[in-house]
């Protein structure tokens, strides 16, 4: 089966996007680009993400054809395709409504650096403003919206993580999910304490080299 690899990491993360709390019923969804075929594998639209096997996962060129796979791929392709077209660091991209995200995104608030775990996706997590959902307008505004970064909030939607493999997109989702739900609560108590450029810049210079074990001989 063509990209079979990826078409089977796709249906475990699928399932987990529900277990991890990031969404509900058929809500979001999940691409990996490979880079030698320059095709991506995206998830199917609606279907029941614990029914899904390998083959129900679409294999998509970047103009937007089916390669290979009878179901109809996710309405928000696009939205994963810019991403492999534009950007060279992101091969994994994970789309998610998940709760505190979503409520950021319907306030259209940006995330502000307040838990330094936000540099997972940079310094600050911007949101874009509202685009009807599997646009192409959608897409390019949240291209824009993650501009040196790594996740980016959809006004009036939801959450969009990227990474150099689906791993950490979808971890980098989970974690900027939390940093929602922190700063919501944040806001709600008072005013955060803010971290600064600096001390966020040495935030993202560990997270470079963060888990990464030394290697032994
Ligand atoms: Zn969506």
């Amino acid at each position: 089966m063509l990209m079979e690899r990826e078409r089977t990491e796709i249906t475990a993360y699928l399932k987990m996007l529900i277990t991890h709390g990031l969404t509900k019923g058929t809500g979001g969804n999940i691409s990996v680009y490979n880079q030698a075929l320059k095709y991506m594998a995206v998830s199917p639209s609606g279907m029941d993400y614990f029914k899904l096997s390998p083959e129900d996962i679409v294999v998509m060129d970047l103009d937007g054809n089916i390669i290979d796979g009878n179901r109809k791929p996710s309405s928000e392709y696009e939205m994963h395709s810019i991403f492999y077209r534009e950007r060279d660091d992101i091969l994994s991209v994970v789309h998610a409504h998940s709760p505190y995200a979503s409520v950021l995104a319907c306030l259209n608030w940006s995330i502000e650096p307040c838990t330094y775990l936000i540099g997972s996706a940079g310094k600050d997590v911007r949101c874009t403003k509202y685009e009807t959902f599997g646009s192409p307008e959608l897409a390019a505004s949240a291209l824009k919206g993650m501009e040196g970064r790594y996740a980016v909030l959809l006004g009036n939607h939801g959450l969009l993580a990227g990474g150099t493999d689906l791993a950490t997109a979808f971890d980098t989702a989970e974690e900027i999910e939390f940093c929602a739900e922190i700063y919501y609560k944040c806001k709600a108590a008072g005013n955060p304490v803010l971290l600064s450029d600096n001390q966020m810049d040495i935030v993202l210079e560990k997270f470079k080299t963060y888990g990464v074990q030394p290697e032994v001989d």
